[in-house]
């Protein structure tokens, strides 16, 4: 490249860590119309537009998170779409919305949108977003393509709170397959649970289908077996399922759940009923409360445009106040288990468990970034691993061939990390700046739809990108 070439922006004198280009050092990024230009040692600042001076900062592509939560299939007490700017914040720049419905998502998306790339899935509800309990697999092949129209990229089954038979679960599967939708699955069923029992059942019923395991540190909290007994086995499955599956695993310990409780007092969801059982607590609205009070658990609530946790009498206020349909938050996910996923490597030095994830957005613990940075900071992942499981992996997972890489003509998305606090600084999407000094500046965002979605998206009036899931990872070598 001569000195003759100018840039719209130039992110100057950073350490720049791009494994998939073999690149870990001081340079340059030039970028001019949204998309990487080159990456050299000096770039003439009067080649530049505007520069940006990143001087000891780490620079690289930006974090892909494969499980967030930005919308929501039922009428939650936290509008979710305060998630783009809690999840733009902590340096993320694209996401799965996990789930979800697609066309929350981009409304969403137009009124409090911060500038992320998002892929939305539906979640499948009995009664609400799929009319039967027990779906044909006609009415769940119908579900799959409609919400393809609206601009989906597929399905999410929520075993943990709406369980479908083990039949109907493995007929999502390969209805989603055989439409290359993508299908992802929080365990558990009508025979089993969120938790061991329910992710060994997977294999027996859905066999060689494709699937996103989701969060695949929340069947390894020690419900059946010792955390690190249940650890190893699945990454055992894991290993089994390899060229069936695809996992992400989050880092944070709170998970997210819900307090409803049915006309008896009696908590209604399987999650809810193991974050209670873990302390000793009754699954009942006596349970809830004594919980939230006692400070174990907390309440999400939203306050200046952002979702945040109280807890103790608080807690159960707001829970009383939504007639317990409240998000609740508890801390059972051990920390041992998170590290022991997420470090985890094939002896050919891949990752068993292909991406970290946030398991956020709405949810306040958006915590991917700085957690790895602290494996990074612990000798526990190399920067290069550190990239590739937060930005490479996720965009081949995905199918976003222009992410996660500094190659030539690639997307110029690219979080920017402080090495002395390992949070993101900045980032920035197509080449501009969504995020300074850890407070969202962007605004709306680019829908990422499949074909079928190019007409829901174009009729929204959002920026949208087609994406094909053939490239994607869940769909290697499908036939
Ligand atoms: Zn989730």
């Amino acid at each position: 490249m001569g000195n003759s070439q100018r840039f719209d922006t130039v992110l100057k004198n950073g350490r720049v860590v791009d494994p998939t280009n073999q690149i870990d050092g001081q340079f340059d990024v030039g970028i001019r119309l949204g998309k990487i230009a080159t990456v050299v040692e000096t770039i003439p600042p009067e080649s530049a537009d505007d520069i940006i001076d990143v001087s000891n900062q780490i620079v690289m592509p930006g974090h892909i998170d494969t499980h967030a939560h930005l919308s929501s299939p039922f009428q939650g007490s936290v509008d979710r779409a305060f998630g783009h700017a809690m999840l733009v914040e902590s340096g993320t720049t694209t996401a799965l919305d996990l789930a979800g419905d697609p066309t929350m998502m981009s409304e969403g998306m137009i009124k409090r949108g911060a500038g992320l790339n998002v892929a939305s899935l539906m979640g499948l509800v009995p009664h609400q977003t799929v009319s039967e309990d027990d779906p044909r697999p006609s009415v769940l092949r119908d579900a799959i393509s409609e919400v393809k129209k609206r601009g989906g990229f597929g399905v999410k089954m929520l075993g943990g709170y709406h369980p479908f038979t083990p039949e109907a679960s493995a007929d999502v599967v390969k209805e989603a397959n055989e439409q290359l939708a993508w299908v992802a699955f929080h365990v558990g069923t009508k025979d089993s649970g969120s938790d061991m029992i329910g992710l060994r059942e997977v294999p027996e019923i859905t066999g060689k289908g494709r699937l996103h395991v989701a969060h695949i540190n929340s069947y390894t909290r020690g419900m059946i077996d010792q955390p690190h007994e249940e650890v190893q086995e699945a990454l055992g499955m894991i290993e089994r399922m390899r060229s069936h599956w695809i996992t992400e695993a989050y880092l944070a310990q709170i998970n997210g759940t819900n307090g409803k409780c049915d006309e008896n007092g009696d908590v209604i969801y399987n999650v809810m009923q193991n974050c209670l059982k873990a302390r000793g607590y009754p699954t009942n609205e006596d349970g809830v409360r004594a919980s939230l009070r006692d400070g174990y658990g907390s309440a999400l609530v939203e306050r200046g445009g952002r979702v945040i946790r109280v807890t103790g009498q608080e807690a159960v206020d707001i829970w009383e106040s939504v007639a317990t349909d409240a998000s609740l938050s508890y801390p059972v996910n051990p920390p041992t288990s998170a590290f022991s996923l997420t470090t985890a490597k094939y002896d050919d030095g891949t990752f068993r468990v292909n991406a970290i994830s946030t398991d956020g957005g709405s949810l306040p613990r958006n915590v991917a970034i700085e957690r790895t940075m602290a494996l990074v900071a612990f000798g526990a992942l190399s920067m290069d691993e550190a990239v590739t499981k937060l930005s490479y992996t996720p965009s081949r997972m995905m199918g976003l061939l222009n992410k996660g890489h500094f190659f030539e003509g690639a997307d110029a998305d690219v979080t920017i990390v402080n090495p002395g606090t390992g949070k993101a600084s900045m980032s920035l999407v197509a080449g501009e700046l969504i995020m300074l000094n850890g407070r969202a500046i962007g605004r709306g965002g680019t829908w990422l739809v499949l074909e079928e979605g190019r007409q829901a998206a174009a009729a929204i009036g959002l920026p949208y990108e087609v994406i094909d899931l053939e490239n994607s990872r869940l769909y290697e070598n499908w036939n």
